[in-house]
């Protein structure tokens, strides 16, 4: 057996562990679910409360006064999210969410003509990017059966680059795929996929939902051409909060495919003109008014990015996430599961653990204070985090799940999935 001193030296070694203590941890409760919904922070309760106090006290005048003028908050939120994703100022707006910046960035960029028609993306995206991608080629008139292709894998964790790469093909008029897979963790080579994309001239977008906050990202570098997010997941920013795109400079000026007045230049969009002036920036792909308070939260959420950066983050992350797999190699070899996601270090920020029984292991988990979730058919996901969880965390974790299986705590309960996880 892996004895606890081991994570306690760990922990000891660690230099962000303070962070934790930024956190509103639950009593007796192992949090391991920061990849799908990240814990409040007392700094992102902070900026919420601070912005209803200025709604309190200001009433319209909060537009342009106070301590983050809402007029400008999707800007300067933008601003602080740029160096999660390699971006540039002013290439990066808060704003919306994961699916509806997706359907603005799809709306922009997708522009079949001829035989270039077709959108590339893969079978294991997330549903929603994919009820998407489909509902706005119908929009375009054409058969989403026929001109969406979703690159396949080979056993249903990971994607090849190269397969997509070769997916490429002259019909190909857009490019949509994840950064991180939401169920294996398998972070993409979006570099080597991006200069692809790049050299046969076809627009190239990326969600990051599992990715920002998680691993570090050079989207300008990389040349890619948009990339979309949530922030309620590794940024913190509470259920619903405000998401995020990112357009590349060299696309400045194309013109909003769902266009609104807040995306309009800021000085002139009050002047209430029928013929819009759009923002030269990111800032052009917003609609309307901004979700002042579901953005509040992000702000102080985000300080903490800030003052860490992404690759101290990243670095821990992968060392819980090491010592995580190898216990779970040593102490639940004989229980059956299989480890889903990538051993080396293209995993991202969780791991997946496969197993028949997942479903209602998931419930015997939480039933001993374990926060994991399931993802439909087999899968456990676990997700140490790396700004509040411990090793210790890590380590009671799977000596809980060892007891689960040990003594089958699950076999009390239907193997069936909760409404949400
Ligand atoms: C979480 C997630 C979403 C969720 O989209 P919302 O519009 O925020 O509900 C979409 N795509 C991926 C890959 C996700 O991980």
């Amino acid at each position: 057996m892996f004895k606890i001193e081991e994570a306690i030296k760990l922990d000891a070694q660690d230099e962000i562990s303070q962070y934790k203590n930024e956190f509103y941890l639950m009593k007796d409760v192992l949090y391991m679910d920061g990849n799908s919904l990240g814990l409040l922070s007392k700094r992102a309760e902070t900026t919420l409360l601070n912005l209803l106090d200025s709604w309190k006290t200001l009433g319209i005048d909060g537009w342009t006064e106070g301590e983050n003028p809402w007029f400008y908050m999707s800007e300067t939120v933008g601003g602080k999210m740029a160096p999660l994703v390699g971006g540039k100022l002013g290439e990066v707006i808060a704003t919306g969410s994961t699916t509806s910046n997706l359907h603005q960035l799809v709306a922009t960029f997708y522009k079949p003509t001829g035989n270039k028609t077709k959108i590339l993306a893969d079978e294991l995206n997330f549903p929603s990017d994919i009820y998407a991608l489909k509902s706005q080629i119908a929009l375009k008139g054409l058969d989403p059966a026929e001109h969406l292709v979703q690159v396949e894998s080979d056993d249903g964790r990971f994607l090849s680059e190269d397969r997509i790469i070769e997916a490429m093909t002259e019909d190909i008029a857009l490019i949509v795929l994840p950064g991180v897979l939401y169920r294996s963790g398998q972070v993409l080579n979006m570099e080597k996929i991006a200069a692809a994309a790049n050299d046969r001239g076809i627009p190239i977008g990326f969600d990051l939902c599992h990715s920002i906050g998680s691993v570090p990202h050079s989207l300008h570098e990389w040349g890619v051409d948009f990339a979309f997010w949530c922030t309620y997941k590794h940024l913190n920013g509470g259920p619903g909060s405000v998401g995020g795109l990112f357009v590349h400079e060299k696309n400045f000026g194309t013109a909003p495919g769902l266009a609104g007045w807040f995306g309009s230049k800021k000085e002139s969009q009050f002047d209430m003109n029928h013929t819009m002036d759009p923002a030269e920036d990111s800032s052009a792909f917003q609609v309307g008014t901004p979700h002042v308070l579901s953005l509040a939260p992000v702000i102080g959420a985000l300080e903490m990015f800030d003052e860490v950066g992404i690759d101290r983050i990243r670095e821990k992350s992968l060392k819980l996430t090491g010592y995580m797999m190898k216990l779970v190699e040593h102490e639940l070899s004989e229980f059956g599961f299989t480890v889903g996601n990538p051993i080396d270090d293209t995993r991202g920020g969780h791991i997946l653990l496969e197993h028949q029984e997942a479903a209602r292991i998931c419930k015997a988990l939480k039933e001993a204070g374990v926060i994991p979730d399931f993802r439909a058919p087999n899968g456990v996901r676990l997700a140490p985090v790396a700004l509040y969880n411990t090793f210790e965390d890590v380590w009671h974790t799977i000596q809980k799940l060892k007891v689960i299986m040990d003594e089958k705590r699950y076999e009390k309960f239907e193997n069936k999935r909760g409404v949400v996880a």
